[in-house]
């Protein structure tokens, strides 16, 4: 059995939940809303990833692949300063790129086998996963083309994942269902590529007093259950 490693949230609450943290060598989903805190949560990995072992990091650099524009240096510099980390060194550690489009999105992914090793990175972020393919193929008529290409793209996520013993980390939106009148009115984008592509989910959502509510789904191997937490100046919290 291998020894498993994790990133720590730095969120007891959502350490819990994962028992432990991030897993190193799979792909950890963070299903939301607009507004839910996926975003929130990614700067804080990439920040947690640097710290020491014992601290609950992987003494390792981060790679960060936005998709909507949405990452915020002075975010991070936010959230390392309430970890004790130099502010400075902790962006410089975050290699950040901007993918414009799909294919674009992919080829960051192709080219960061060059250098994954030699920057020591653990993480990859992914924030967010499915906006661009959701965007370039709509409607039914693209569906299996858009599905065949998720489904490529996620292959490439596992295959880093386990060849460097990294992290994956990625987000997806939720939509409402046609299904409104049959439980649930609102699930995951991405079908069954995503649901089976990703080994953990965590579905967060927005509850009352700013307060937060994450659920890990469908899990192989964690216990179906939800705990809450907080994002306040210092980052994400319990
Ligand atoms: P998502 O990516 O799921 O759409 P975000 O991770 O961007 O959502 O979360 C945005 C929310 O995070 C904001 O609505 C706000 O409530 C909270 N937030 C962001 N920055 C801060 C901050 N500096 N202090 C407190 N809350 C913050
Ligand atoms: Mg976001």
């Amino acid at each position: 059995r291998k020894n498993l490693e994790y990133i720590s949230t730095g969120v007891r609450s959502l350490d819990d939940l994962l028992e432990g943290g991030v897993e190193v060598g799979s792909i950890t989903e963070l299903i939301g809303e607009f507004g839910a805190g996926k975003t929130q949560i990614c700067h804080q990995l990439a920040v947690m990833v640097q710290l020491p072992k014992e601290k609950g990091g992987l003494n390792a650099r981060a790679l960060y692949i936005d998709t909507e524009g949405t990452f915020r240096p002075e975010r991070i510099i936010q959230i390392a300063r309430a970890k004790q980390l130099d502010p400075e060194k902790a962006l410089e550690n975050i290699i950040y790129a901007r993918a414009y489009n799909s294919d674009h999105q992919m080829l960051l992914v192709d080219e960061a086998k060059k250098y994954i090793e030699s920057q020591n990175i653990r993480l990859i972020i992914v924030d967010s996963l499915i906006n661009h393919f959701r965007a370039e193929y709509p409607g039914r008529e693209n569906l299996a083309s858009r599905q065949q290409k998720l489904n490529r793209h996620i292959s490439q996520l596992h295959r880093l994942a386990s060849l460097y013993n990294l992290a994956v980390v990625v987000t997806n939106q939720v939509m409402s269902s046609p299904d409104i009148f049959f439980g649930n009115p609102m699930k995951p984008a991405g079908g069954n590529i995503m649901a089976h592509g990703c080994t953990y989910r965590i579905w967060l959502r927005k509850a009352k007093e700013g307060k937060r509510i994450a659920r890990i789904i469908d899990s192989p191997k964690h216990a179906e259950k939800e705990v809450a937490f907080a994002i306040t100046e210092d980052g994400v919290t319990d």
